[in-house]
């Protein structure tokens, strides 16, 4: 149900609106997501074609904690991680026993509004919130700050892209599918960047580089 707090579409916001392609049809559907899990989770989201659970790990989904948002998936289907910001910065872990288990697609979820773009104007609340529990007023200032460096992001889709590419680094193989969900028509969306990236040479897209791997853990 709409409220009047919502934010725009993405595809009415001038923040959002030439950054992002929206799936229209299956047609829009990027070929080598076809037949795979990251085709049926837009099938969900942009034509309601309710997943079918298979009993087997088909895909890990990264997103943000955001509450005006649910993946539209069954249980006994995917990993999900839910994280402030989507980001899977310090669960790598996760991801690792994902792909243990034959996971071989993973979605990252990125949304409009995202909380983590005003870390600083929720700063004060959370300092509070943290007072209110009992820690120490300089322990929580501490904390919080921190921690705000960590979680906040500059801009919703460049944030994805970063963390995109990092995760390219480190898991070379599995297909890691970048989608954008608008909180008021939960339609999922395609970055344009994304066009680019599937239009480079396979050695570039591979996250060749220098630095080694491991080394992407470290990143910000
Ligand atoms: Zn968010």
């Amino acid at each position: 149900m709409a409220r009047k707090d919502d934010p725009l579409g993405v595809t009415q916001s001038v923040k959002f609106n030439t950054r992002l392609t929206s799936i229209d049809t299956p047609e829009d559907i990027p070929a080598h997501w076809v037949d795979t899990p990251i085709a049926d989770l837009i099938g969900a989201h942009n034509f309601g074609i309710e997943i079918k659970a298979s009993g087997e790990p088909r895909m890990l989904i990264s997103t943000c904690i955001e509450f005006r948002y649910r993946p539209a998936v069954p249980s006994h289907y995917a990993y999900v991680i839910r994280r402030a910001s989507g980001r899977l910065i310090g669960s790598e872990f996760s991801l690792v026993y994902a792909l243990s288990r034959g996971v071989k697609h993973v979605v990252l979820i990125a949304h409009n509004d995202c909380g983590m773009t005003q870390v600083s104007h929720h700063k004060p609340a959370m300092i509070a919130a943290l007072v209110d529990q009992g820690w120490d007023a300089e322990r929580a200032e501490e904390f919080v700050a921190m921690h705000a460096g960590r979680y906040h992001i500059e801009d919703e889709v460049d944030s994805l892209k970063r963390e995109f590419y990092r995760l390219k680094r480190l898991f070379k193989r599995v297909e890691i599918a970048p989608l954008f969900v608008s909180l008021s028509s939960n339609r999922l969306h395609i970055p344009n960047w994304y066009f680019d990236y599937m239009k480079k040479p396979v050695s570039e897209k591979a996250g060749e580089s220098s630095i080694p791997a491991e080394e992407y853990l470290m990143l910000p």
